[in-house]
């Protein structure tokens, strides 16, 4: 029982330890963005990039964002973080279409907490895509299906898709799945979960799944994002089954800016190399 306690304690004071490093890497500007590319696999080219924050530290190295997002929206840090993000990703993606790549888009994420009614995400998020001076259409939004249960946010996920955001709902097929939802609120994109492309190969009952999933999107206008794809049976088999784009290691981790460009050099430019070249030269990041 003593033991039990002293985890428990080590624990809370780990946590403590890590929102006050987190706290300051915010206030000195030390977190970073990094870009992962989608790929449509009509064309081969890249056409998205995911926003994915960035922590390296002095002593610790690269902190994941699973380890330190769920303390920044427990301790009402995550806002600071999305604005963050928001901001970087809407100026770099203004670069990208200023050097010729004018039909890439972005996507970001949002937590939960940063949909609270007094936190006014619709002006934040018009904002920052009016002072990058990108298309509002060239902006995605990725929430998670758990958000999708609150009026409220699906308000304003409906207001800033009248000015033509573009929605996302991530981590599909994961948890409780309800196509519902999918139906009720229109969005633009479903993405699913790299735990079901795990499995996809393995088991059949998946990619039953799968075809039924992107049949009934394609009836609803929606397009089905694979994430977390690493092999080439796995692509294959996602292609069959008719996914629009494919996000994964496969193609590329997450990289920065510059990277990012000369991906698009690679993919989009007027020879694209082969589609699976990358995947040999792509170092894991
Ligand atoms: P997510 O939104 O599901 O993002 C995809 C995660 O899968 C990313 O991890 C990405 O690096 C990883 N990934 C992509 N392809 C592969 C692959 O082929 N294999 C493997 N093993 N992993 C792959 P990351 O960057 O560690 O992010 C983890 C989660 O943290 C994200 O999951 C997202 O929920 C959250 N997150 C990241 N950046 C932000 C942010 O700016 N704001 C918010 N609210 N959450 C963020
Ligand atoms: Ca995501
Ligand atoms: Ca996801």
């Amino acid at each position: 029982m003593a033991l039990h306690n002293q985890e428990i304690q080590t624990a809370y004071l780990n946590k403590i330890a890590l929102r006050d490093k987190l706290r300051h890497a915010i206030k000195h500007d030390l977190l970073n963005v990094y870009y992962q590319p989608i790929v449509d696999q009509s064309t081969g080219c890249i056409v998205k990039f995911e926003a994915l924050v960035r922590w390296f530290d002095d002593e610790q190295g690269m902190i994941s964002p699973g380890a330190f997002i769920p303390i920044a929206e427990e301790f009402g840090l995550i806002q600071q973080i999305g604005h963050f993000v928001l901001k970087k990703a809407c100026r770099d993606l203004s670069k990208m279409h200023s050097l010729g790549y004018a039909d890439v888009s972005i996507s970001v994420n949002r937590s939960v907490n940063e949909f609270k009614v007094s936190n006014n995400q619709f002006d934040l998020v018009t904002e920052a895509i009016e002072s990058a001076n990108i298309p509002f259409g060239s902006l995605t939004v990725e929430v998670t299906e758990s958000m999708a249960t609150n009026h409220y946010t699906w308000q304003l996920l409906r207001d800033l898709r009248e000015k033509g955001v573009k929605i996302a709902l991530d981590d599909f097929c994961t948890g409780y799945s309800s196509l519902s939802h999918l139906i009720e609120n229109q969005v633009d994109y479903l993405k699913i979960d790299k735990s079901f492309v795990d499995s996809l190969l393995q088991d059949k009952s998946k990619q039953i799944m799968i075809s039924c999933l992107v049949d009934m999107a394609k009836q609803l206008g929606i397009k089905v994002i694979a994430e977390g794809v690493e092999s080439e049976n796995q692509l294959t088999v996602l292609k069959e089954l008719g996914c629009d784009h494919i996000q994964g290691y496969y193609y590329s981790p997450a990289r920065p800016i510059g990277a990012c460009i000369h991906l698009l050099e690679e993919f989009n430019g007027e020879k694209p190399i082969e589609l699976n070249v990358l995947s040999v030269t792509s170092s894991r990041v």
